[in-house]
């Protein structure tokens, strides 16, 4: 068995969008520090700092005073190889599913090389599809299903205890593919605008209708889990093709006629 490694805690942020109430805030802080995490982000918290804050983190206020805000995820996730959001409800578009343990093992294996997060909700709506987008995995604790959304600092602590266990019980398991370089998540959102981008351009797909298909390309890409060169090389090739288009509609409007371009042929 691997010694657990307390470096592996410290690579795990938890990331909180858009919190309502200042108490759930503090509450998180707590629970995760009893569980041996220290690393909290927050995204437009309505209220922050906050005295109610403080209150319930109870002796938790270095996670608080250390926590950055943030106005947008994506800097929030910024240098995260590994990103899963958390939900109440399953999503229209099927998702790579953990259970908290599974995701608790993940987060783990991963951070044993580098930064992962776990993002949590508003209290009166979750996360919007497109943050969810943004996550390689969701993670939902099974409950009833007629009752199904705990109270925000009630999932973390689930999820901070399965953490706790996984590292316990093993330390860090070796992440599933060995130490490559994987992309970051704010170079897969690089990509994302890029191909979203590169299917406008080449025809391929009408931006008013393309959300659904993007999902589905994330979900492809996110499985791939492409690392920094493989990245570089699809992006290579999005500029390659975009070129062309150009260079084909140079041609076709140029001085001398040339054959209709059929589909395929290039
Ligand atoms: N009404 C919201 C629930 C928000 S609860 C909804 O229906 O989506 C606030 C946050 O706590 C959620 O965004 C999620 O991060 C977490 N959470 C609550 N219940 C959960 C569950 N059963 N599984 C996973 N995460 C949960």
């Amino acid at each position: 068995m691997i010694d657990a490694d307390p470096a592996a805690l410290a690579r795990i942020r938890f990331v909180l969008v858009e919190t309502t109430h200042p108490g759930n805030i503090g509450a998180v802080a707590r629970g995760m520090k009893t569980m041996g995490l220290s690393r909290l982000e927050l995204v437009r918290p309505r209220h922050f700092p906050n005295a109610e804050a403080l209150a319930l983190a109870s002796g938790a206020d270095d996670l608080l005073a250390a926590a950055p805000v943030r106005e947008e995820l994506t800097s929030a996730l910024a240098g995260c190889r590994l990103v899963v959001g958390s939900s109440a409800r399953l999503r229209s578009v099927a998702w790579p599913l953990l259970s908290p343990a599974q995701c608790a093992e993940r987060l783990l294996a991963e951070a044993a090389v580098g930064e992962v997060a776990l993002v949590l909700g508003r209290e009166s709506s979750g996360l919007s599809n497109a943050e969810l987008a943004r996550c390689q995995y969701l993670v939902n604790i099974p409950t009833d299903p007629g009752f199904s959304s705990l109270n925000l600092a009630a999932a973390a602590q689930v999820f901070a205890y399965e953490i706790r266990r996984a590292w316990l019980a093993g330390g860090a398991a070796q992440p599933a593919e060995g130490p490559r370089e994987l992309a970051t998540a704010e170079a897969m959102e690089g990509f994302y605008d890029h191909l979203a981008q590169a299917l406008v351009d080449l025809g391929y797909s009408d931006p008013e209708q393309s959300r659904k298909l993007m999902r589905r390309l994330r979900r492809l890409f996110h499985r791939a889990q492409p690392d920094r060169v493989e990245l570089n090389i699809l992006r290579g090739i999005l500029s390659a093709a975009q070129g062309r288009k150009t260079a084909d509609r140079f041609r076709k409007e140029g001085p001398r006629m040339t054959p209709t371009r059929s589909e395929g042929s290039d």
